[in-house]
């Protein structure tokens, strides 16, 4: 048996042994609108008209997910399955979190609280489709619509206009018109919710399948001009690529990192910016860091007549992923575009990045400071106090030794840093 099916048994399972005592439990949710959809499933969502209590006394391996919104974790084999109790959700608070929640006794009452109608349907443990609000109709008209009425679940609960943006993107859905007036009606409530939950839903749109439609929706919807913490991208940097050829570039990139780099590019963000611009969405620093590196790179190329020998520093400096980055962009990308997105480089420039430069960088004996026969401990002496000064010595012997100018060789290193030392000292 393969994953899936192994893992849909053990959700039957799940459901028939609280049929067994006489509740109610469907399959919910994104499993529902995927399995209709035929796309991959991640994971399987069940709601029952069980209590948390109940869940948690009749299965024998449980988490306390979310009792106070009724939801436990069953855990069968490997699988993690969400067992949530039917509720609906009364008074909102902040625009994003229900004041409380009450279990209720109808399944419809649930799916109704459900924010769009294609993630408001059920499925029975006989594969019967419960779907009160039309949702396999819009599916198969390729339309997202909300549940009910738009501007009333959207002052709800603001997220759900991200998701409706994420959703349509994925999906490749139009927008229903009440829904899509309700998001520019609304937009501004966006600020109620925190930037983690901002990111990630951007973030999903960046590693989706259909980047492009999800940024002209919201470059579209102009949410992004209305976070909690203010980007500052102008809403001109925005709308000068609405319709642009230029977004069909972001089809042609797979990995959403490489993404991200090219709509910086296009909102014309400063260097200076990218830091600040990424940890107000909460990036984690290891993306950060990925996508300044490139961006260096980049600065440091627009300067640089494109040697063998700049051209091998620049690997020491920003090192072979930040290059490799800038490649897969430049693959991606029709070059009609380079220098409006301020990529200085000629044809002749752009194979070398392409193809020559990873060439050469082939023929580097070592990239990296932990690859030097000696480390910092070795040259301590050479100077009376220790300070920043023995990484910027160890960087010259890398680039040197990278250049294959110096051998890679204990004592020939130490050599050369104490020379590079003696030089350093005239000028102090
Ligand atoms: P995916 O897991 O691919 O993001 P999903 O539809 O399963 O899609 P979840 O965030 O896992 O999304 O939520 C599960 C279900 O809970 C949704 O299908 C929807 O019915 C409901 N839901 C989730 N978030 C909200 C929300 N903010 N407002 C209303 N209903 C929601
Ligand atoms: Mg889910």
């Amino acid at each position: 048996m393969n994953d899936l099916i192994l893992m849909e048994h053990e959700a039957s399972e799940v459901i028939r042994e609280l049929k067994k005592h006489g509740y109610e439990a469907y399959y919910v949710g994104g499993y529902v609108r995927d399995k209709f959809l035929k796309r991959t499933i991640k994971d399987i969502d069940i709601t029952t008209s069980a209590y948390p209590s109940i869940v948690m006394d009749l299965f024998s391996h449980t988490i306390p997910t979310g009792l106070q919104h009724g939801t436990v974790t069953v855990v069968m084999e490997q699988f993690h399955f969400e067992v949530t109790t039917y509720r609906t959700e009364n008074e909102y608070v902040d625009h994003r979190r229900p004041k409380e929640v009450q279990f209720v006794n109808k399944l419809i009452d649930d799916l109704e609280r459900r924010d769009f109608t294609m993630n408001a349907m059920a499925i029975d443990i006989h594969g019967k489709i419960i779907d009160p609000f039309g949702g396999k109709k819009d599916l198969n008209s390729k339309i997202l619509r909300c549940v009910g009425d738009p501007l009333l679940r959207f002052s709800e609960d603001a997220l759900r206009m991200m998701r409706a943006i994420r959703f349509a993107a994925e999906y490749d859905l139009q927008v229903e018109q009440n829904t899509w007036n309700a998001i520019l009606l609304h937009r501004e409530a966006i600020k109620h919710i925190a930037m983690e939950r901002i990111y990630a839903e951007l973030d999903r749109v960046m590693e989706g399948s259909n980047t492009k439609k999800g940024i002209q929706l919201l470059i579209d919807s102009e949410l992004m001009n209305n976070t909690k913490e203010n980007l500052h991208i102008q809403k001109s940097n925005w709308s000068a690529f609405s319709g642009h050829n230029v977004l069909n570039s972001f089809q042609s990139i797979h990995e959403g990192t490489i993404k991200w780099i090219l709509l910086l590019l296009m909102l014309k963000i400063e260097t200076n910016q990218i830091k600040p611009l990424l940890k107000k969405l909460k990036f984690p620093n290891q993306k950060i860091m990925k996508i300044y590196a490139v961006k260096q790179v980049i600065n440091w190329l627009n300067e640089q007549t494109y040697s063998e020998k700049s051209w091998k520093e620049a690997v020491i400096i920003y090192g072979m992923d930040a290059l490799k980055d800038l490649r897969t962009l430049l693959n991606a990308l029709d070059h009609s575009y380079l220098s409006w997105l301020l990529l200085k480089m000629n044809e002749e420039e752009l194979e070398i990045i392409q193809q020559k430069g990873m060439d050469w960088i082939e023929e580097i004996p070592i990239k990296h400071l932990r690859e030097l026969e000696i480390s910092g401990n070795d040259i301590v002496n050479l100077k009376q106090k220790s300070g920043p000064w023995i990484r910027i010595v160890l960087n010259q012997l890398l680039t040197e030794v990278a250049l294959n100018e110096l051998e890679n060789k204990q004592k020939d290193l130490i050599n050369r840093a104490a020379q590079i030392v003696r030089g350093m000292n005239e000028y102090e």
